[in-house]
């Protein structure tokens, strides 16, 4: 397994504002990665940069060791091996789902034999038996974006871009989506580079997530290394860790956090300095509620129970004024008083420049 595609230090500026602040990647043969961040954050540009839809204001992108972008130059996309899905699908609303899958391929003039060898697989792999001959407007949505993504592979691209590709589909439809479609890359050996703003769909997708911010990368890793060990505060929002308390104060040389009265354990995700207030980041689902004290607690009064199906969301405010959410099996009063503990592998600390 090579390396297909490689980022050096892209940046990428729209007027004076500065979208891409630097990135760097290398992305392997047959890997499908996920890049996952916030709307805005800059997801489209880089996979428009590497599609060479866009230009780039500084940095290099090459494909299977040739520069493809660069300040000088900017290889069209029909020069680099790649194949797009768009979000809206883009399929030709005028034909039949058979001529958009056939389209690129009648455009290089591929000869008859070869192209009905080619759909034969498609149709197999993605299942669109009895569709061919459907119009787009005929198809259902889960459908369209099976002929939108066979268009993409009949051509065997090198690479396939993905650019929020469930979006469109309803819960249940993009929950089975993604599971497939990872299946179906993996088994054509197809590099995919794959943008969401949605966790869900890059876990389950991404050998590895980039997940960015601001036009930048906070974390490179695996879909489990990014869930347990966020490493970054955003990063740690973005992938659920929704609670904040602002109040710590770290303890030099341990990994202890000082919260009101109490010290906790936590993972630490800075370098030393002398520097003391921490943020700590938790998910709702990893707090518990205790009426008796134990470590890792911090005293808590419950505002707010709401049920949620099978639980309830209770919000509930520290000594210190600040305010979490933690889910739990029954219905507490409002003005309850007891424990919030959350185990010192599942608290995150961070300091914030
Ligand atoms: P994402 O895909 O992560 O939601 P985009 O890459 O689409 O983000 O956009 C990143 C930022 O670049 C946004 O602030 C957007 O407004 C800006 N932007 C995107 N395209 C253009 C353009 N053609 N001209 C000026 N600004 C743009
Ligand atoms: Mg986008």
């Amino acid at each position: 397994m090579g390396t297909l595609l490689t980022l050096k230090n892209v940046h990428k500026k729209y007027d004076k504002k500065e979208i891409l602040k630097g990135i760097d990647l290398e992305v392997q043969e047959g890997e499908i990665i996920s890049v996952l961040g916030p709307s805005g954050c800059g997801k489209s540009t880089l996979l428009n940069i590497i599609a060479g839809i866009q230009d780039l204001t500084e940095g290099e992108v090459e494909i299977a060791g040739k520069v493809v972008s660069s300040r000088q130059k900017c290889v069209d996309i029909e020069q680099r091996n790649i194949n797009m899905v768009f979000q809206d699908f883009a399929l030709w609303p005028h034909m039949k789902a058979r001529d958009n899958i056939l389209y690129g391929l009648k455009m290089k003039k591929t000869d008859q034999a070869e192209m009905e060898k080619r759909l034969e697989q498609v149709v197999g792999l993605l299942h669109l038996e009895g569709l061919l001959d459907q119009y787009p407007a005929e198809l259902s949505g889960g459908q369209q974006q099976r002929v939108a993504i066979a268009r993409a592979i009949i051509m065997k691209p090198s690479i396939i871009l993905l650019d929020e590709p469930l979006c469109n589909l309803d819960v249940q439809l993009r929950i089975e989506m993604r599971t497939e479609m990872a299946q179906l890359f993996h088994s054509l050996h197809t590099t995919v580079f794959h943008v969401t703003h949605d966790p869900s769909e890059a876990f389950a997708m991404a050998d590895r997530i980039i997940v960015m911010n601001h036009g930048k990368i906070d974390q490179i890793a695996t879909p489990n290394d990014c869930y347990l060990k966020p490493q970054t505060a955003t990063v740690a929002g973005l992938l659920g860790a929704g609670n904040s308390l602002q109040r710590g104060s770290y303890i030099p040389e341990t990994d202890l956090v000082q919260y009101g009265n109490q010290t906790l354990q936590a993972m630490t995700f800075f370098k030393e300095t002398t520097k003391r207030e921490v943020v700590l980041k938790f998910r709702p689902e990893e707090g518990a509620l205790l009426q008796e004290y134990e470590d890792n607690c911090i005293p808590v009064a419950v505002i707010l129970s709401s049920f949620e199906g099978g639980q309830y969301r209770v919000k509930v405010a520290t000594e210190l004024g600040e305010e979490v959410c933690v889910l739990y099996t029954g219905f507490l009063e409002s003005g309850w008083k007891g424990y919030l503990k959350v185990d010192g592998e599942k608290l995150y600390a961070y300091q914030e420049d």
